[in-house]
């Protein structure tokens, strides 16, 4: 289970997210929507804190951390959190000079100092399971950004995180790429991978997302099954951002 209680980020006097409490189930997928600067990107920074709350707590499995304005957060605590995540970023950002594969396998080998050919294996089974395997071998250049993204997402899933972060994994995509990316995270859920995602891809959030939250001003103004939030939105800002979007 993630849970996050009370949430706030500022930056400066910049308040960022405003008090942002949810529970996420394990095995489910939740899409952060909603209109640019609303916070979406923060609040994944935050869950694997790449940003540090300003206050409020998050639970992920057996870890919880507590922050507060004037308590430092201890850097161990950082790492034990930090590692139940894998993160997916718009822009891929595979390592240029290593192989699809030697992406997959750097943090295993690495951070959890897994001998190489352990890695290796495990990195072919995800480069598998993305539908990647033929390019094991291929530079990330020359690959198109579909195919770089699922490696990227290869990539992440290499630790078993508990949590799958993805900040926008089709917007930099055109629609036919975006698809092949939009069937392997389907399939991850499937699967049962829980994930959170940012994205404005309002078919990706459909079609795999169990729970939306719709994100504005730092606030979740709606949430609920994507049908819900997409079809019948019951706040006045949900109604308006969704019809702009049609
Ligand atoms: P988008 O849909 O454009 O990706 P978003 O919902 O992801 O938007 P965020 O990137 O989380 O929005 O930004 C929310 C607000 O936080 C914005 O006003 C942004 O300027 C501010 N912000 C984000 N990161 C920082 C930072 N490191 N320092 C200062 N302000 C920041
Ligand atoms: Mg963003």
């Amino acid at each position: 289970m993630i849970e996050l209680t009370h949430i706030e980020k500022r930056f400066g006097d910049n308040v960022v997210l405003k008090d942002i409490s949810v529970t996420i189930a394990e095995g489910t997928v939740t899409a952060l929507v909603g209109p640019s600067g609303g916070g979406k990107s923060t609040l994944l920074r935050c869950v694997n804190l790449l940003e540090i709350p300003t206050s409020g707590a998050i639970r992920l499995g057996e870890e919880r951390i507590e922050f507060a304005p004037n308590r430092k957060t201890g850097w161990d605590a950082i790492q034990r959190l930090r590692r139940q995540t894998g993160m997916v970023f718009q822009n891929f950002q595979l390592f240029p000079h290593q192989t699809a594969i030697e992406n997959v396998m750097e943090g295993l080998v690495t951070v959890l100092k897994w001998p190489k050919d352990r890695a290796r294996a495990r990195a072919n089974e995800l480069l598998e399971k993305v539908g990647m395997a033929h390019k094991a071998d291929a530079w990330p250049a020359t690959l198109s950004g579909g195919q770089q993204q699922r490696v990227a997402i290869a990539r992440a899933l290499a630790p078993s995180p508990r949590v799958l972060l993805c900040d926008e994994p089709t917007s930099a995509l055109d629609p036919e790429l975006a698809e092949e990316v939009v069937e392997v995270l389907n399939r991850l859920a499937a699967e049962g991978t829980t994930m959170i995602m940012a994205t404005h891809d309002l078919r990706l959030a459909s079609k795999v997302a169990d729970q939306v939250l719709f994100l504005d001003g730092g606030l979740i103004v709606e949430s609920g099954p994507p049908r819900n939030i997409f079809q019948t939105p019951q706040r006045e800002r949900t109604k308006k951002f969704i019809s702009s979007l049609n």
